[in-house]
């Protein structure tokens, strides 16, 4: 089986060898028949009825890039008169009122939504294993050897890796479009902070989320950001910047590219098998002309605390609002109205979530808040403060996504730190506010895909797109699959 890009569908859409409504209903068939439990919902008739519009666009003579073009969006997305989940309970029963303005870009642009991919609950995960609506397998995983797809953006990852969609939307926190990418083989790109807007995206931490795409090729993922990025007055932390095609200087030569490595990234929890692939990837950026050197991020191991601080602090406070009164879950049986809230939130919110609310909650405490929430903003600064610094003599950096392949489903449930861990070289990068890309460079001996992770300096991402297709004009591990065959959904 061999990929299908994005480009290569715009392609045969404008060719007219295929229709938008014969593509999408192709991808609906696919994910009907799939077994990875990569979709909490679908609604085939109104992505045949989108479809339809983008053929009628198209026979009025418009030639936007991706019109007709169907893709899979994160559960994280509110999309008007669209089941929202995302990944809980409690919000089984939400159908948003209106749509995130990164979708509606993406739907003006003739973009048709394929459904709702699963994740795990309020993105708070990396094995997608936190989710309401079930775990997700990876396509590289087999039956005998279940694997996590990563997480939280686990169903996007699965769904374009099983070619169940030929690309996603993600969103990124502390790493859930790479680490995914990473685990299925993928390319995924998070944006700088501020790029896209976050507006009807449902809100984990709101200093760090950032949403993105997540694709096969580094040339699909600048098409997409292209359609998703611009500013937005319903959010304030939207950068209006001036406007860029991401394509553009994608084919740029890599001749004095200089790649910094940071020593931190290759740390004593990382593979050996990752770290020789991934030394093997630095080896060809050489033929393309680079100069390689080590550096040095100082404060890497404070990214992993401050971040278990930032995060559920921000999560504590926008998850407040569930509470049972306006929409989604509410308990059938309570006394008053503080019984509601505390029954609602009991019953609605998995175990993950609760976890993640009191240690923020407590965090965020008067008599803590010093100790805690102030105390890792500074160190967040120090962070920040790290990648400036190198940044004065390194184009771009590199190192592994994880620290290993994707693991056994359920193997680290029960241990939330071993868990946390996965997030480690891709959580400094958020914290930051940089945006960073992962890229498949290599497969273990048991055949399964590593990232390679590229971080450039602030508002860069023309320049990781650059760095990161010209990787794959000369390699083709982005073009390798699962093999899938046992799989009803394998076409
Ligand atoms: N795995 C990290 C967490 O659980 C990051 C999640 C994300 O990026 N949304 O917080």
């Amino acid at each position: 089986m061999t990929i299908t890009t994005l480009s290569e569908l715009a392609q045969q859409l404008s060719s007219g060898k295929q229709s938008s409504v014969e593509l999408t209903q192709d991808y609906l068939n696919r994910i009907e028949e799939s077994k990875h439990n990569a979709f909490i919902s679908i609604d085939p008739e109104k992505s045949i009825t989108a479809a339809k519009k983008a053929d009628e666009r198209r026979a009025t003579g418009d030639t936007a890039p991706l019109l007709g073009v169907p893709i899979a969006q994160k559960d994280i997305f509110c999309i008007e008169g669209t089941l929202t989940t995302c990944g809980s309970k409690i919000l089984e029963n939400f159908v948003a009122p209106y749509t995130a303005t990164v979708v509606q870009k993406m739907h003006d642009a003739g973009i048709v939504s394929l459904g709702k991919t699963n994740m795990d609950e309020f993105a708070m995960g990396s094995s997608n294993e936190t989710s309401y609506y079930g775990s997700v397998s990876n396509p590289w995983g087999s039956q005998e050897q279940p694997l996590v797809p990563g997480g939280s953006s686990g169903g996007s990852a699965a769904a374009v890796a099983a070619q169940l969609a030929p690309a996603a939307t993600g969103t990124d926190t502390g790493g859930s479009i790479r680490q995914p990418a990473a685990f299925c083989g993928l390319t995924g790109l998070k944006p700088s902070y501020g790029r896209c807007s976050r507006y009807g995206m449902i809100a984990f931490a709101s200093s760090l989320d950032q949403a993105g795409p997540m694709t096969h090729t580094a040339e699909d993922a600048a098409l997409l950001l292209n359609t998703m990025v611009g500013f937005d007055s319903r959010d304030s932390t939207s950068l209006e910047l001036p406007a860029e095609d991401f394509t553009h200087n994608i084919d740029n030569s890599l001749e004095g590219l200089r790649i910094g490595l940071p020593k931190e990234f290759f740390s004593d929890g990382l593979d050996s098998e990752i770290a020789e692939l991934i030394e093997n990837a630095v080896r060809t950026y050489e033929t393309l002309g680079a100069t390689i050197k080590e550096v040095s991020l100082p404060n890497t191991h404070l990214a992993l605390p401050s971040y278990y601080v930032i995060a559920p602090a921000e999560a504590s406070s926008n998850l407040s609002r569930f509470d049972g009164v306006r929409y989604g879950y509410r308990a059938e049986e309570y006394s008053d109205l503080v019984d509601m809230y505390t029954k609602t939130r009991t019953e609605g919110f998995g175990e993950e979530v609760k976890r993640r609310i009191m240690i923020g909650a407590y965090a965020l405490s008067s008599g803590y808040y010093d100790a805690y929430y102030s105390k890792a903003q500074k160190l967040r600064r120090l962070i920040s403060d790290d990648f400036t610094r190198v940044f004065e003599n390194c184009d771009v950096l590199m190192g592994p996504t994880t620290p290993t392949t994707a693991f056994a489903q359920g193997s680290r449930t029960d241990d939330p730190v071993s868990m946390y861990l996965n997030d480690i070289y891709t959580i400094p990068v958020n914290l930051a506010g940089l945006p960073a890309i992962s890229i498949q460079a290599g497969l273990t001996q048991q055949n399964l895909p590593i990232g390679l992770h590229i971080i450039s300096p602030y508002l860069q991402e023309a320049k990781l797109l650059n760095v990161a297709h010209k990787f794959q004009q000369v390699t083709d591990w982005h073009q390798k699959t699962p093999t899938i065959s046992a799989e009803k959904g394998d076409k």
